[in-house]
């Protein structure tokens, strides 16, 4: 079976990784090619998770670049069509909801190549997140729709998406979160880790805010600095600085508060082995939402919707919204419970994420040979 798998930015390697790696066990199955579009194309957004996540080299890079959303779409569409025409591939597979993701989608639909969606029927219900009307397409235009949870297939029976095209498949963010935590830790004397080298100052948080509604107006950004620099006081902050925040912070003139460090994008291991020991995370991002509360380590969600209720449902994310004092409130009763950091880093173990459990990969193969269209 040939599967172009198409992956972009940040989330999109995370995703793609684990799926590579069960088609390389299954090699007599399946002839997957990899195109990387150049959506994030700097090593901090994107070689580093190649090297972190073994992925293996792009077969293609299409180089798209920076780029208001339209044009990234375009050049994704353009860049595909000619591959897909040489290829016709049994599938052309997409993951998460970024303009990669959805230029890649219309590419197939136009194509005529049977589209798989990977982390299908998620709905936060704001149109006004460039994200959700990326998601809402990609789900119209896939002929499978590979869902993390319940929650989201709900979501596309209400949409009249058919039942035989809905496939709950588990969470794939967290297969690569199970590889990198089950691969042996590095040996006494191989150099300290990041975390290891920050956590020597005591208990800590981490920040990560990237989305447009939170960072692209100065007022909104502001004002959550405020809140953050005010957790600060107490809890010193790690923030790596998302190159789309960094941006809008120089043009602002804004400064980070005293008490919140600034550091670069991280690659994967290095972030996850800061996150999963911190005290507190809080973040508008999607897999950290999914990646903390399958480790079960409190984090407090800058947003008004989250597309993942489930992670809020079973406790460890509270969705708190942007309002400094709220956010300030739950900062203080997550610390007066005085959560221990996950030391052991073991997964969660839950009945409401049955399927979180790093083997999402492998269903999804077996849904693209059980249900291939051809
Ligand atoms: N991440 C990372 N380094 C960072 C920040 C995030 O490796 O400095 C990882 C994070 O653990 C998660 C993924 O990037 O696996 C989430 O990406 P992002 O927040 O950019 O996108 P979203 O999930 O919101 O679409």
């Amino acid at each position: 079976m040939r599967v172009v798998l198409v992956a972009g930015a940040r989330p999109n390697f995370i995703k793609v990784a684990p799926i590579l790696r069960a088609m390389a066990r299954q090699r007599d199955d399946f002839d997957p090619c990899l195109v990387h579009t150049g959506q994030h194309y700097d090593r901090e957004m994107a070689g580093i998770f190649f090297e972190d996540l073994k992925l293996p080299r792009p077969d293609i890079e299409l180089g798209i670049g920076q780029g208001s959303p339209t044009e990234q779409v375009a050049r994704i569409m353009l860049g595909l069509e000619p591959i897909l025409t040489s290829r016709q591939p049994d599938w052309v597979l997409v993951v998460g909801d970024v303009n990669s993701t959805l230029g890649a989608s219309l590419a197939a639909a136009k194509g005529k190549v049977p589209l798989a969606h990977v982390e299908a029927g998620l709905r936060s219900f704001d149109r006004r997140m460039p994200e959700e009307t990326n998601r809402v397409v990609v789900d119209q235009l896939a002929d499978l729709l590979l869902t993390p949870s319940p929650d989201a297939n709900e979501n596309l029976h209400r949409e009249g998406i058919p039942e035989e095209r809905i496939f709950e498949v588990g969470n794939v963010m967290i297969d690569s979160l199970r590889t990198v935590l089950e691969e042996a830790p590095p040996r006494r004397g191989e150099g300290r880790t990041l975390a290891s080298h920050l956590q020597n100052r005591g208990p800590y948080g981490v920040v990560t805010l990237h989305r447009a509604a939170n960072v692209d107006d100065a007022a909104r950004l502001t004002s959550l600095l405020g809140a953050l620099g005010e957790i600060a006081r107490r809890l010193p902050l790690f923030f790596p600085i998302h190159p789309r925040t960094a941006a809008r912070l120089a043009k602002s003139g804004l400064t980070l508060p005293a008490g919140i460090e600034a550091l670069p994008p991280l690659g994967y291991r290095d972030f996850l082995d800061l996150w999963s020991k911190a005290a507190l995370v809080l973040t508008d991002s999607g897999g950290l939402q999914e990646e903390t509360t399958a480790l079960g380590v409190p984090c407090l969600t800058l947003r008004e919707t989250t597309e993942r209720p489930i992670t809020v449902e079973c406790g460890t994310n509270h969705l708190v919204g942007v309002d400094p004092d709220r956010i300030l409130v739950a900062a203080r009763q997550v610390l007066a419970a005085g959560m221990s950091p996950n030391s052991t880093r073991q997964l969660v173990v839950s009945e409401r994420l049955p399927l979180w459990d790093g083997h999402a990969s492998e269903r999804i193969l077996s849904a693209l040979l059980d249900r291939s269209p051809r």
